[in-house]
This record gives C-alpha cells, structure tokens and sequence, in this order.
C-alpha cells in the first residue's frame, strides 16, 4: 500500500501531563491516526487528525458481537534524543494473525509503522523523557458496518493512538505476588487466546478483579481444560527458572504469542543458557519448589518489560520464590532489554527502529 497520509494538525494542542504523573495509559497526545476498510477499497485513507471521540452508530458490529483486535508497543527516548521502536515488524506480523481469526482483513504492517512513524513525530513533544518512562502505541481494529446480523462485518476502521506511560516500577524493579485461578478459564485451543483480540480481556477481567480485592497484582492462568498445565498471566507470559533450566509453557493456541516472550527466549539462548518450551504443570512449580529448585518466575511484557513473581498463591498452597527478591535472571534480562530499547546498550540483533 502506498498512500498519502492525510495530515490535518489540531489547532487547540493539549497541556501535557507531568511526568510523574503519567500511570499507564491515562493520557493521550493530540494527534490519531485512521484508516477505513470497505470491501470496495480495502484500506484506504490514511489520515492523521486531532485527537477527538468517534461518531459510530450503535448498531455498529464491534459493539455487539466484539470483533476488535489491538496491539501494544513502546517508543524509547535515546540519551541522544533518537527514538526507537522495539521490533514493530512482530507486532504488524501478529496483528494480521490476530486479523486472520477475527475473520478482519489483513492490512499492510509496514504501511502502519509508516503511518506510527509519522504520527509519533507529528507529537514528538508528548514523548516523556524520565527514566522509565515512554510513549506507548495502541493500534486496534474495530468492526464498524450498522447491521445486526451475526456475520464479519464489511467495514472497519483502524486506529492509532499514543499515550505518554509513566515508570512501570516507580520504586525499582520489584516482585509481585500472584493468585493462581484455578476457576475461570481466559481461553481454551479453537477459541481466540492466541489472538490479541478485545473479547480475551472481557473473559479475564472478573478474575482480575477478584485477584486485586485478595491482594494480588495479577493472575496466573491455568489450562481451561484439566486447570493443571500454566498458561500466562493477566497480560504477560510467564517462565521458570529450575535446577538452572529456564522453562516457559509452549505455543498452543490458547497463548498469547508475546514479542518480549520471543525476545527473552532469544536471549537466554544467546546466553548459552538451557531453555525449554514445554507444557509445564502448576504441580510441577510446588514439587520444584519443596526440592528446592525453584529458583525464579518473572513474567514478560511490554508494558513492565520483565516483572519478577515473588510470591505464588495457587488454592491453599503458597510459595515464596528467591526470598520475595528478584533473582540474577529476571535483573540481567531486564538490564539487557531495557538496554537496548533505550540505545545504552548494543543492538546486535537489530531489533530496534528509530522512528
Ligand atoms: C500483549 C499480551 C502479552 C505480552 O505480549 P508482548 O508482545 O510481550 O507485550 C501476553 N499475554 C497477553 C494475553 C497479552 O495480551
């Protein structure tokens, strides 16, 4: 696709935030960037204008039968003032995956990095610039045809927007402490786990909250199944570190596909570090842990980059792992990604763009 972006810059720009401020995805920069499908045209006009509400009809089809998809990444600023992208490529490839299963269709992934590119330049003010902090990318995907009928719609509109997002870790890189649901499934194989679609997080949000109110940060989900093998975390994938092997659950269709999970994988075998993506059961973690064995669990995504578990509650049973403090993994593994997508450190592999 080689269309002209359209650019119609606002005339009333917004007080930005503080950056203590920030938080995760409260505020948003003064610019969006749209484009429409129909099946006459397929994608078509680009365009780049002020940051403002939708007009949809109510009958609009993401609205009742949910066929909406997104993406999350992250703009580093560079000690230079240089900012990079943290390979958007993955990002484009599983938004089309995510496309595929939600019956929308594809759209070009590097006419959308163009069209992040231009946008994240046109608010290149809104970028944060405290330790930490960063400008982070939601593109999604809504169905917008008026009909009621149960089917794919034939109109979409794809839309991105930037939001300035605060330190994941005010305080410094710290454990959390994580329930292990072993009632509500988020996503089963043959279903849309795999894809980032909106639907998985209206199935996950009630546990969410019943883990928050127990006082844990997140969930750790179980197979839907047999609730015996790990899946993932509320928005992160999950590893272990046993006996020196560093495990994390395989690729089975009910998983999030994670681009820091790949990354990390990539990484530890740079390391020469022994990896394995298998099924792993939550039996498993407590007998490694009464050996002794359990030496790390850190979960991985793009909003925390690598957050490390200290505590594990799965029905009545408990662990603590490495004493509640992060262990040499989940730190060299953080160092090392936030490294390179800040520019402090090298990027052999090239997994950086500037923007
Ligand atoms: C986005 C997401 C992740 C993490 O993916 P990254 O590409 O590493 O940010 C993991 N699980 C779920 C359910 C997600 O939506």
């Amino acid at each position: 696709m080689t269309q002209e972006i359209s650019i119609q810059l606002t005339t009333e720009p917004r007080t930005r935030p503080d950056s203590e401020k920030l938080g995760f995805g409260k505020y948003f920069t003064d610019h969006m960037f749209m484009m429409d499908y129909t099946l006459e045209q397929g994608w078509h006009n680009p365009r780049i204008v002020p940051y403002a509400p939708l007009q949809m009809d109510p009958a609009s089809m993401v609205f009742h039968y949910g066929q909406a998809v997104f993406e999350g990444l992250k703009a580093y600023q560079t000690s230079t003032g240089e900012l990079l992208l943290f390979r958007p490529d993955k990002n484009m490839k599983r938004l089309n995956r995510s496309n595929e299963r939600l019956g929308i269709p594809e759209v070009s992934g590097d006419f959308v990095i163009e069209a992040i590119r231009t946008l994240i330049n046109i608010d290149r003010a809104w970028v944060p610039t405290a330790p930490g902090t960063s400008l982070y990318i939601r593109p999604f995907i809504i169905a917008t045809e008026a009909c009621l009928g149960v089917r794919e719609s034939h109109t979409y509109q794809l839309i991105v927007i930037l939001s300035p997002v605060g330190a994941y870790y005010s305080g410094g890189l710290a454990p959390v402490k994580i329930n292990v649901e072993s009632s509500y499934t988020r996503a089963v194989q043959g279903g849309i786990g795999h894809a980032k679609a909106a639907g998985n997080y209206a199935a996950s949000i009630k546990a969410q909250s019943n883990a928050k109110k127990g006082g844990y940060s997140q969930v750790l989900w179980l197979d839907a199944l047999e609730k015996k093998y790990i899946e993932e975390v509320g928005s992160m994938n999950i590893f272990f570190k046993i006996g020196g092997k560093v495990i994390t659950p395989a690729i089975n269709g009910s998983i999030l596909e994670g681009v820091t999970r790949a990354s990390v994988l990539e990484l530890l075998g740079s390391w020469n570090i022994p990896v394995e993506e298998r099924k792993i059961s939550i039996e498993e973690i407590f007998e490694a842990n009464a050996k002794g064995e359990l030496e790390e669990v850190f979960g991985t995504g793009t909003a925390a980059v690598i957050s490390p578990v200290g505590e594990l509650y799965w029905n009545d049973r408990q662990v603590l792992i490495n004493n509640g403090q992060i262990g040499p993994y989940s730190q060299k593994l953080y160092d090392t990604l936030t490294g390179i997508q800040t520019g402090r450190l090298p990027d052999p592999l090239k997994w950086t763009m500037p923007v």
